[in-house]
Parts: C-alpha cells; sequence; structure tokens
C-alpha cells in the first residue's frame, strides 16, 4: 500500500527513492507497527511518518519538514521504543515539552525533561536515567538553552553516549537555527557541535518550515550537508485564501471585521495578527466595545495575563485573540476557523506559519488578508535592517497585489513546491471567482512619478508615498507638485496598486532615515529607473469576470489561471517576463 503521497527529496542526489525508506522489510518494521497501534492507538501511518523513522533507525540524519500538524513528534517519539537506548529531542518551548510528556504518560511511555523549571528531584532522576542502563527512560526533551550552558548536562550526555545509550538526537522546530527564518534563537547555532561530538548518533530535524535557504542553512550550521530530506506537501486543501482592500479608515475595517466575527464566524474560533502591539490593544478594545469577546496578546505584556489570554482564548471564553507574531511556536488549537492579517505579514514564510494555525482538524477554514499599501511601510521600517528583510516583504506584498493567480500556486512557488491550480478546487479567492487578465502599460505614470521625485530632490525635499500620491493628484503642498502637471484619471485604489507595483519590481525603491523618535520610509526612484524610457512597464490588471457556469473548473477558468500561475516573483521583477505574460493572457482572451 503506497500512501506516501508528497515529494521525497534528496537535495544532493536521487540516491534513493521515497519507496525505499517507506518500505516495511526493515529489522524493526513489524515492531513499529505493533506499536503504533497498542501503545499509541493509532491505527495507520501518516504519510512520511514511517520512512522518517525507517530513516533514523537506519542512522540517516535527516531533515523532516512537514507542515503543522502533520505528526512530526510522532516520527522521534515511537521510534525511540524500538531502541534500547533514550532519544534526546531538543525543544524551543518548555510549554511544547510539557504538552508532548503529558501526552506521553497518558500512553505509559517514560520521558523527562530538563529546563530551568524542572523541579530538582526531576532533574536528578533525569540525569541518573541517563547513564542507567535498566532505566526505562525513552525520550529526554531539553531547551537548546541547556545545551549550550550546561556543561555537566554536556558531560553526563557524553558518557550516555559512550555506553550506546544515545540513540538519536531529534532537534524540533529545526529553523530556529537559522537567522533566516522566523523564530531565531541563537542557543540553536550551538547544536553545531552535536554531529562531531555524537558520531555515529544520527540527528533528525524536523520543522514546518520549508524554504530551501532556510534548509540549506539549517544544514550548514547542524553540519549535516547534504542529508536525507522527506518533504511532505505543504498544502493545505481545507484553507480558503483570499485578499481583501482593506478600508482606508480603522472604523470602517472594524465595520467589516464586526460582521465577519458577529455573521460569517457566528460560534466560531479565531486569530487577529496585527502588526504592532498597540494595535493588538487598540484593535481588541475596540472589537469589544462592539460587544465581541476580544483578548489581545503580545510579547511585552504581564507573563500572567499572556497565559490567561491563551487559555482564554483555547478554552473558548474569547472569540478571538488580537496578536502579534509572539502568538506562535506551541499554539495548538485544533478548531481554529479563521486566521485574519489585519495588516500584511513580514514574509510569505511568515505568513504561511501564521495563517497555517487554521483548521489543524482539516475542516474548512479562512486565511484572510486585509491589504493596503500603507501598510506596506509600517512593516518595512521595522524589517529593512534585516538580512533580506525588504526582499522577504516584497514577496508578501506580491501575494496581496496578485489580481489573477491562484493563491495557492502563489505560497507553493516560495516553498519550492509546484501546486496545480486545479488542486485549488476553488479554495481561494482567484479561483472561486476569476477575472480575466489584462495588462496595462505603465510608462506614462512611471514618467509622472519619477518627474515628482526630481522635483522634490531639486527642493532638497523627501516623499513619503503619501506625499508622493497627494502630489501626484496635485493635492497636498503645492511646493510638492509639480507645475502643470495633469493629475491621472484613475482612482486612489490603483494609484496605490502601481506604486505598490513599481516599488516591488524595482522602479521605486525605499529609502530610510531615522529621526529621535521613529524611522521613514521616503520612495526614491528604483534601481531600474533607466529601463523606463525606452521600455514598456507592464502590469496586470484586473479585466471582466469570467463567466462560468457556476463551476470554477471550466477550461475557460482554468486558462486564465494558468497564465498566472507561473512563478510570481520573477513576474514582478523582470520586465521580460510579463512580455511573455501577455502571450499567455491573449490566448485567453481568445479563448
Ligand atoms: P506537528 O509537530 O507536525 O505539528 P504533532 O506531532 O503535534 O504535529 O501532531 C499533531 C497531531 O496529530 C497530534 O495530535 C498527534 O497525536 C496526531 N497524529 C500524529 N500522527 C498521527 C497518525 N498517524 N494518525 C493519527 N493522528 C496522528
Ligand atoms: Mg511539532
Ligand atoms: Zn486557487
Amino acid at each position: 500500500k503506497e500512501s506516501i503521497k508528497g515529494r521525497l527529496l534528496s537535495l544532493k542526489s536521487e540516491r534513493v527513492s521515497a519507496k525505499d525508506w517507506n518500505g516495511t522489510e526493515f529489522p524493526w518494521s513489524d515492531k513499529l507497527e505493533s506499536t503504533l497501534k497498542t501503545v499509541f492507538k493509532i491505527n495507520e501511518f501518516r504519510p512520511f511518518q514511517r520512512a522518517t523513522m525507517n530513516a533514523v533507525l537506519s542512522k540517516e540524519d535527516t531533515i523532516l519538514l512537514m507542515p503543522t500538524g502533520g505528526g512530526k513528534s510522532l516520527c522521534y517519539q515511537l521510534p525511540s521504543l524500538v531502541t534500547d537506548g533514550f532519544f534526546l529531542v531538543v525543544c524551543p518551548l518548555v510549554a511544547l515539552m510539557e504538552d508532548q510528556i503529558m501526552a506521553l504518560e497518558r500512553n505509559n511511555i517514560c520521558a523527562y525533561m530538563l529546563s530551568q523549571s524542572t523541579p530538582k528531584d526531576e532533574n536528578k532522576k533525569a540525569m541518573m536515567a541517563m547513564t542507567d542502563k535498566k532505566a526505562p527512560m525513552k525520550l529526554l526533551y531539553v531547551t537548546p538553552e541547556r545545551m549550550s550552558k550546561s556543561k555537566t548536562f554536556m558531560n553526563k550526555l557524553q558518557q550516555a553516549y559512550q555506553m550506546g545509550r544515545l540513540s538519536c538526537i531529534a532537534i524540533d522546530e529545526v529553523h530556529c537555527c537559522s537567522q533566516w527564518g522566523h523564530d531565531f534563537r541563537p542557543d540553536y547555532k550551538y547544536l553545531g557541535v552535536l554531529k562531531n561530538m555524537f558520531r555515529g548518533v544520527p540527528l533528525l530535524g524536523l520543522t514546518a518550515t520549508a524554504t530551501t535557504k532556510i534548509l540549506l542553512d539549517v544544514q550548514k550550521i547542524l553540519q549535516i550537508q547534504g542529508c536525507l530530506v522527506l518533504k511532505s506537501s505543504f498544502n493545505r486543501p481545507n484553507l480558503f485564501y483570499e485578499v481583501r482592500p482593506k478600508p482606508s479608515s480603522q472604523k470602517e475595517y472594524l465595520d467589516e471585521v464586526e460582521d465577519l466575527l458577529k455573521i460569517k464566524y457566528r460560534g466560531k474560533t479565531g486569530i487577529i495578527y496585527t502588526t504592532t502591539i498597540k494595535d493588538t490593544e487598540e484593535t481588541s478594545n475596540q472589537l469589544r466595545d462592539r460587544g465581541i469577546k476580544s483578548v489581545y496578546y503580545h510579547a511585552t505584556m504581564d507573563p500572567i495575563l499572556r497565559s490567561k489570554a491563551h487559555t482564554g482564548w483555547l478554552d473558548g471564553k474569547y472569540q478571538v485573540v488580537v496578536a502579534t507574531i509572539a502568538f506562535g511556536l506551541g499554539i495548538d488549537k485544533p478548531d481554529v476557523r479563521f486566521v485574519l492579517h489585519q495588516s500584511l505579514s513580514k514574509s510569505m514564510e511568515n505568513f504561511y506559519q501564521e495563517s497555517g494555525r487554521a483548521g489543524r482538524d482539516g475542516l474548512p477554514a479562512d486565511c484572510i488578508v486585509f491589504y493596503r499599501l500603507p501598510d506596506v511601510f509600517k512593516v518595512s521600517i521595522t524589517v529593512f535592517s534585516q538580512h533580506l528583510g525588504l526582499e522577504n516583504l516584497y514577496g508578501m506584498v506580491e501575494y496581496c497585489i496578485d489580481i489573477g493567480s491562484c493563491r495557492r500556486s502563489l505560497i507553493a512557488s516560495h516553498f519550492d513546491e509546484v501546486w496545480e491550480s486545479a488542486e485549488c478546487k476553488g479554495m481561494c479567492d482567484h479561483c472561486k471567482s476569476p477575472f480575466q487578465v489584462n495588462q496595462i502599460n505603465l510608462q506614462k505614470h512611471c514618467l509622472s512619478l519619477y518627474k515628482i521625485i526630481d522635483h522634490a530632490s531639486d527642493k532638497d525635499t523627501k516623499l513619503t508615498s503619501q506625499k508622493l500620491l497627494e502630489a501626484w493628484f496635485n493635492k497636498g503642498p503645492t511646493a510638492l507638485r509639480v507645475p502643470n502637471a495633469k493629475s491621472p484619471s484613475i482612482s486612489q485604489e490603483k494609484a496605490e496598486a502601481i506604486v505598490a507595483f513599481l516599488l516591488i519590481s524595482s522602479f521605486l525603491r525605499e529609502d530610510f532615515h531615522y529621526t529621535a523618535y521613529s524611522t521613514l520610509s521616503y520612495i526614491k526612484k528604483g534601481p531600474r529607473a533607466i529601463e523606463v524610457h525606452d521600455g514598456e512597464v507592464l502590469m496586470d490588471v484586473r479585466g471582466v469576470k469570467v463567466k462560468s457556469s457556476s463551476s470554477t473548473e471550466s477550461p475557460h477558468t482554468s486558462a486564465v489561471k494558468e497564465g498566472n500561475g507561473k512563478g510570481p516573483s520573477q513576474k514582478a521583477s523582470s520586465l521580460r517576463e510579463s512580455l511573455s505574460k501577455t502571450e499567455n493572457n491573449s490566448a485567453v482572451k481568445s479563448n
């Protein structure tokens, strides 16, 4: 029975096939099957679980990439029961360890943890068990800090290793090693010593973060370059993806959210993500004023209140938690029915993780981003100094301003996966009600904007995006307007879309300045400004609604989708790609 649906990839070579690792002919195979049923009371493996266990038990260094809720923990818990020694599990949060240990105890599996909050006698028990051949301990959970800071512990671990009791080192949330991902934890860097220190002991890294960049970085840090990488598909078919234009006033925005919470999500629970701490408190209070059971959550609040907010939300006391990304690792509520983004995430990677907290029970759930251009700058001033900070943010902007592509295909391209838009089955706004995609040439608009920018720079003035837009429409300070310039005959919304597009395609760029109290983003000509005079600048715009006879699977609509399902990152960043897309679109039109 072939249960593996996703792909198996070995970055270095195609030295193994999915089938090899998924086999049931290994010496431990029977025991794995029976232990799964008798001890864990689970009937069958999910995709990639057996393959991972076989790899680890064959002493292969392995990284398992699997979306949240896929069942990664079982991949080290179960094999620990078929070896003589114990598995060391490095885990970033005490709360995560406690959850797992409680669940393991219910199944009568002996597991200990070592953390600052562990009582002394428990600590002692765990340390003794490491070097006691007769100890029943199968899993030992530690924080990365324990590994990097406690010499006593590392010494004990070496003894256990010499006795042959250390069967595997599992590193959960292994992306925390990499500075490029979310949740970077400096102490994870220390884990790079493990491979040399414990030769022959397989390392198993587990994460739901799947970009190649981070993956390669993690391998390098752990010194397991070219290790086996098992990757299951990251498509979450039950999630409905949507981007909505965010009203310009907070009141109108709240009206819309209130409607959603009181009608569509009545009796259902979810999360609203915001960019700043201030926003969490404000929005939550405003929703309360409107009679919604809301609570806020962020990193700098009193730990007791924070924990209360979390548990209150878990228990259904609150319909919604308004949170910063601090509400993240370890949030495990299966029936989250909606995740709303009040403004955009820092990156697609972040967005996937944040929105992915919805629908872990496999039932339908919504992931809605409220997008507005000014929010881009709210985020950009916080990320511009980070490595790849702006690049990542612009990836997110691209997702938001795309007007026709299947949202799934946009997400997939960030995981180096291809999700056919047909697989979306109408589970994103664009596939549900497709529009024809046309293109317009922005050259004239772009040159007008450059005139305004040049004019300002002649006057030694800097333009924020807002000032730029005002001057374009002949509004705002007269000194910034270009004399005799006609304001464009387009809506504010369209003008904002054009600025966003020019920004992420490098025809404009942001320029950051510190003031005493804040950081400001100004708009300048981008590195590709020189191309504008003698080239077209093509941007997709929404055409007429594609008529489809209720079904979204008509050949016509799928042609639209394919025309746009190509790598979005190239789309914004290369003119040629835009040009070639014209051909696709004309094919659609003649359809
Ligand atoms: P992840 O770490 O990948 O986010 P977990 O290890 O926390 O996921 O598992 C999520 C849930 O799935 C847990 O409740 C776990 O018991 C359950 N689970 C894991 N494997 C299976 C399986 N093969 N069949 C049914 N449920 C499973
Ligand atoms: Mg996990
Ligand atoms: Zn879609």
